[in-house]
């Protein structure tokens, strides 16, 4: 089985800064780590080479320093990684970086199985995995908790949603996403890393992919954000102390005030 995992490399959590002019995540000189989603859907490509046999073919797109994320992938067992770097996909949104993710992946040639992680922890969107299904015409499957069997170019998944699970089989090409905590990510030995070392890692640029520039960058990208803003502070509530019964004519008062009906019978 063929299998294209994208990883994606995020700011450390503690690191995350945006720049207050443009709206956009500083990601100049800030210490970048896997997106921990990603994590998941690694250990499953790796799990199902080991049942299955196959390649797992890394593929992250991001500044030059994003290769460490590759060698990560590298190190935990991946066969090769391909890193899109080029300052034509600068500005990116959603949509044009998958536009940009797909044309490397029709550039890289046969697949069986993509697997994208849920979200990251920096966008946030979790659009990319879905977005990239339909630039590549293949059907996709969300929230992926397990893998039940691959048979005849068909795989068996059972996926959450919110109030039931559902068992789906699904043509291959297709692609998945894998929720988070359904297995534990292994970590990478020295072996591993030494190992690293040899395997093919290539950074791509927008012609080496064959990318049509005005899909690229901000030119490709419909997304404008307008305004960046933290949340209000939630006012620090009152605690009500001492007697039980004064306490519950003070909180009807209160909720009366402020026109709040209580078992809809407020007056
Ligand atoms: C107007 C605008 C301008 C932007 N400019 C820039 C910029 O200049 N530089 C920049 O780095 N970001 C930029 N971004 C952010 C960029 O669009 C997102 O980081 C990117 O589209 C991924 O979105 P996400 O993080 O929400 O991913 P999600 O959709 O939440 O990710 C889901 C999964 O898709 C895969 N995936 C997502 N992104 C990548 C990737 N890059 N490589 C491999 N796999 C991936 C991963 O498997 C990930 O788990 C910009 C965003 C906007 C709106």
């Amino acid at each position: 089985m063929n299998i294209i995992v994208c990883l994606k490399q995020v700011p450390d959590a503690d690191e995350v800064k945006t720049d207050p002019e443009t709206g956009r995540i500083v990601r100049e000189g800030i210490k970048g780590t896997v997106n921990p989603f990603d994590m998941f859907i690694l250990e499953e490509a790796l799990r199902l080479k080991e049942q299955f046999g196959g390649k797992i073919t890394l593929l992250s797109m991001g500044p030059k320093d994003a290769i460490h994320t590759l060698y990560y992938g590298l190190a935990v067992g991946a066969d090769e990684g391909y890193l899109l770097s080029d300052s034509k996909f600068a500005g990116s949104d959603t949509l044009a970086t998958s536009y940009a993710l797909s044309c490397a992946i029709k550039t890289l040639g046969l697949y069986d199985l993509i697997m994208c992680g849920i979200k990251t922890t920096d966008g946030d969107t979790g659009q990319v995995g879905a977005n990239l299904a339909e630039l590549l015409d293949i059907p996709s499957v969300y929230y992926v908790n397990r893998i039940l069997s691959y048979q005849n170019d068909f795989i068996k998944v059972e996926r959450f949603l919110e109030d039931r699970s559902q068992i789906l089989e699904v043509h291959l090409p297709c692609l998945i996403s894998i929720i988070k905590g359904a297995n534990v990510p292994r970590m990478p030995t020295l072996e591993g890393k030494i190992e690293a070392e040899g395997k093919q890692l290539k950074i791509l640029n927008a012609f080496e992919v064959n990318a049509i520039e005005k899909y690229c960058g901000i030119e490709g990208s419909p997304t404008r954000v307008i305004e960046i803003f933290l949340p209000e502070k939630r006012k620090k509530g009152v605690i009500l102390k001492g007697c039980r019964e004064q306490n519950i004519t003070k909180l009807i008062q209160f909720l009366k005030n402020k026109k709040i009906s209580i078992f809809g019978m407020c007056s």
